[in-house]
């Protein structure tokens, strides 16, 4: 390369800075790539069935696997058909109808999650949100009013400069033309969900959120939607604070799975 294509790309690459190697394993991108690389993307995998039929859970996960095989067929489902239901969901009711995620939280997906989210990497909204389009396209679910993500609390979206749920609603809105309903907000800052047990997770999320505008959600059916589903007490508190407001039902899509 000559001085003088190696100064005029140096300064391309200052003007307009890219990655030019992968996030996640550190090879050089193909052309065409954007902070990751094909064989790292080949990673992500889908969720694949048997999964729990209400919060969507995949039911081959090691805690099942050591809580012993009773009642489960070989390939993990349960026998009883009528069941298919999770521990978490045989124990409890939800508020939303059902949840589903694109994959499991581990692995490639966990790590470019993390990127997103706390490494202000906001291109991969567009990866991300698309393996949920294609979660979404594979179900039966009814039409949808409208698509709200699970807000966060404005000091927390200051620091961080974007809400992960609502770049990944607007991928999922311009896919489907779903309008994103605006009026939902978060107006308690919680403490991070992670760091509590349970009921205190419950507790700190009681009155979490909060409908601005009441009118325009009666009735409606209504997709929520976040990044990483884990216990279900965000998707259930909001699901709730929803449907308190008049909704008339909420499914739930996340990226990943906790
Ligand atoms: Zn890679
Ligand atoms: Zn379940």
């Amino acid at each position: 390369m000559s001085i003088f294509h190696e100064i005029t790309s140096g300064m391309l690459d200052l003007l307009f800075p890219r990655q030019p190697y992968c996030l996640v394993c550190n090879n050089k991108l193909e052309p065409g790539k954007v902070l990751v690389c094909h064989s790292c993307e080949s990673r992500v995998k889908p969720l694949s069935p048997p999964l729990c039929r209400k919060c969507g859970r995949s039911l081959l996960t090691p805690d099942i696997a050591a809580a012993g095989n009773e009642g489960l067929s070989a390939a993990g489902f349960y026998k009883d058909r009528a069941q298919h239901l999770c521990r978490d969901c045989r124990a409890r009711e939800h508020f939303f109808v059902q949840a589903r995620s694109f994959g499991q939280y581990e692995g490639v997906l966990r790590e470019l999650i993390h990127h997103f989210k706390y490494g202000g990497k906001r291109e991969l909204a567009g990866f991300l949100g698309e393996g949920m389009v294609r979660t979404l396209e594979q179900i039966s679910w009814p039409a949808f009013d409208y698509i709200v993500p699970v807000p966060l609390h404005i000091k927390r979206e200051r620091e961080r400069g974007f809400n992960q749920a609502y770049l990944l609603a607007a991928v999922v809105s311009r896919h489907t033309g779903i309008p994103i309903f605006k009026g939902f907000i978060r107006v308690k800052p919680t403490e991070h969900q992670t760091l509590l047990d349970k009921p205190l997770r419950e507790q700190n999320l009681s009155g979490a959120f909060e409908v601005v505008d009441k009118a325009v959600l009666n009735g409606k059916t209504l997709l929520l939607i976040d990044d990483v589903y884990t216990t279900g007490s965000t998707a259930d508190e909001c699901s709730r604070t929803l449907i308190n407001a008049g909704a008339d039902c909420v499914f739930v899509l996340t990226c990943a799975r906790g």
